[in-house]
């Protein structure tokens, strides 16, 4: 489940050794978004799993089962970018991810893929398709201009300029 990630950033002895408050987010993201590399921005849920006991109740949850994230919405929608490949899944550890002052110490936010979870949205970059279309507007364009260039109108305007352009490196 793509843990070897995990550790890239920060050491992860220490994060597995904190005993802060530890939550977990189940989402799913089209594969396409993470072959783009895409950022997604998740609206937090305003209570997430517990982590350490998956919800049956610990101490870490005072036997809740979950952990508040912040009341505001605003305050608990985070941006990431996502792993290129996410076939086998992956999972994300996000350290303090609502702040120094909030009480949750880390989420993990694992992903898999599939249609997009309620109140998970691509915010960029761009599809590839959508770029590769832009870049190439279906080879009409070219075939166009071609025809157009062929026409007198056009080789003696072209004609014209090209006397110009001689004048001004002759002086
Ligand atoms: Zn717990």
């Amino acid at each position: 489940m793509g843990r070897a990630e995990l550790g890239q950033l920060i050491d992860r002895e220490e994060l597995d050794a904190s005993d802060g408050a530890r939550g977990r987010l189940a989402i799913a993201v089209p594969g396409a978004w993470a072959r783009d590399r895409a950022d997604i921005e998740i609206t937090v849920p305003a209570r997430v799993t517990c982590a350490r006991c998956d919800g049956g109740g610990c101490d870490s949850c005072a036997r809740s089962g979950a952990h508040r994230a912040p009341a505001e919405a605003a305050a608990r929608t985070l941006r990431l970018r996502l792993p290129p490949d996410l076939t086998a899944g992956a999972t994300l550890r996000l350290v303090r991810p609502f702040g120094e002052h909030a009480p949750l110490d880390q989420l993990l936010v694992e992903l898999r893929e599939g249609s997009a979870s309620p109140g998970v949205h691509r915010v960029g970059p761009p599809p590839q398709d959508a770029l590769a279309r832009a870049a190439a507007p279906g080879g009409g364009g070219l075939r166009a201009l071609g025809a157009q260039i062929g026409t007198p109108a056009v080789l003696a305007a072209l004609a014209a300029i090209a006397a110009v352009v001689g004048l001004l490196l002759g002086r």
